[in-house]
């Protein structure tokens, strides 16, 4: 029997990146009798899958998002069965200020209702018995009793447990270097421990997946920008539901803390690829520009010194970089908490524990790629989530795991190729 610690020569599938994304992609083909091996550069979910606010949502989700959201409510509760994720359906709420909020919201979920998502409109007096004690006048909220959270601190840990009992092998601190084609198609994984051969390669490499995609000569347009969040000690505000405020975000954590960010405590921060895809992302900062701040920092210089193209007999910038641990942007933080205790006055007794900051991947409509790349048969791209990819992690890993065997998808997945880019 092969064992952890032994090199295959030979797999079905490699898998590139050890996020929420990577493992359960490993956990769907492991339990589908398929040989894959996972590769992650540090430790599993050293970037974002465990730095995110931890929502498992339908609620405000993209359209074509929301058939993977419903699929993930379902497979994060069968997970939980199996293995502690942290997972529970605690209800999540977007608060409204005015009539544009509520009419927003209304828009939305009449066309999400049709695609099977549960939720309600509050009025006033129902937003106010929802969260007692809150010190804004909401005019109305958007509401899902059905959506909650897991945690991001062991959910990936988790599945990749389930992963390796069903068989996949998952090694840790070793990088995939490239990947080289025979005959036209995928042949050869190269890693920092050696090579081995696949038939398919799926590059779930988060914010490293523009590059992994370009070094094979493949255009994936995606930038990183820069989350920051903190969490308070064990406090009990008499909340377990996660809240969108609008100007500041909220939700109680396993722990009997709470995680606490904002939308605009993200940070554009300007690097080489921000102006060789600049016509790509152009709308996306536009629509965004309350939300994320542009900003020009170092971390211009470390992408410009980040080689683009490399051979695979020697280190590389995945090894020279091994988790991307970003300082959080203090001010955005700052905010949130101040909104944080206008909003729910009760938090001016809870004690701030830690802050973090980490990459989010984006791309130029926030929704993912997910599909075969045309130009490499063999290789499959799911990375480019836009910060919600946590959510659906469960429902991409199955969904790939199914292409990737050539079966029928559980979800349409036309909206995500990555030809919509060209
Ligand atoms: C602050 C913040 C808040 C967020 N909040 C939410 C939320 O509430 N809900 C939600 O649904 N989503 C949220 N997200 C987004 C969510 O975390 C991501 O969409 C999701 O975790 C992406 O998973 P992934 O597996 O694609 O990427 P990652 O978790 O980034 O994993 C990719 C892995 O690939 C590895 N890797 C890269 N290159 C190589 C290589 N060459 N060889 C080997 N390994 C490699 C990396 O080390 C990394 O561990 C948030 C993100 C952040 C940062």
């Amino acid at each position: 029997m092969t064992t952890q610690t032994q090199f295959p020569a030979t797999v079905d599938v490699a898998i590139i990146g050890g996020g929420i994304i990577g493992v359960s992609t490993a956990l769907a083909l492991a339990r589908a009798g398929v040989r894959c091996a996972l590769f992650e550069k540090g430790t599993l979910a050293c970037e974002q899958s465990s730095r995110n606010w931890g929502w498992v949502r339908t609620l405000g989700r993209d359209l074509p998002e929301v058939p993977l959201a419903l699929r993930a409510n379902q497979l994060w509760s069968e997970i939980q069965g199996q293995v502690e994720v942290g997972y529970r359906r605690n209800g999540l709420v977007y608060l409204q200020e005015n009539e544009a909020d509520a009419a927003d919201h209304e828009t939305w979920l009449d066309k999400a209702r049709a695609h099977g998502v549960q939720a309600d409109m509050l009025g006033r007096e129902a937003t106010l018995r929802l969260l007692p004690g809150t010190g804004r006048a909401w005019t109305g909220a958007l509401y899902s009793a059905a959506d909650g959270v897991a945690e991001p601190q062991i959910a990936t840990q988790g599945v990749a447990a389930l992963a390796r009992e069903a068989g996949a092998l998952i090694f840790e601190r070793c990088a995939v270097r490239g990947v080289e084609t025979s005959a036209g198609r995928v042949d050869t994984v190269f890693t920092e421990r050696g090579a081995l051969r696949a038939q398919a390669v799926l590059v779930a490499a988060g914010g490293w997946s523009r590059l992994f995609c370009g070094n094979l000569g493949v255009d994936f347009p995606q930038l990183k920008v820069r989350g920051s969040v903190l969490r308070t000690e064990p406090f009990d505000a008499g909340i377990s539901l996660a809240i969108n405020g609008k100007d500041f975000t909220c939700r109680k954590r396993a722990d009997g803390g709470y995680t606490v960010s904002q939308f605009s405590a993200s940070l554009a921060e300007l690097v080489p690829d921000s102006f060789r895809l600049m016509s790509k992302f152009l709308r996306a900062w536009i629509a965004n520009n309350s939300l994320v701040r542009i900003r020009f920092s170092k971390r211009f210089f470390e992408e410009l010194a980040t080689p683009r193209r490399f051979p695979a007999d020697r280190e590389t910038p995945y090894e020279r970089c091994r988790v991307l641990d970003p300082a959080p942007y203090k001010r955005g933080i700052d905010q949130a908490w101040e909104r944080l205790l206008r909003a729910f006055p009760v938090f001016q007794q809870a004690r701030i524990a830690q802050s973090w900051g980490g990459y989010i991947d984006v791309t130029p409509d926030a929704m993912p790629v997910i599909g075969p790349v045309a130009q490499a048969p063999g290789l499959y791209l799911a990375s480019g989530f836009s910060g919600h990819g946590f959510g659906i992690g469960p429902a991409v890993g199955e969904t790939m795991a199914a292409l990737i065997q050539g079966k029928q998808t559980p979800v349409d997945i036309q909206p995500f190729r990555l030809e919509r880019y060209a």
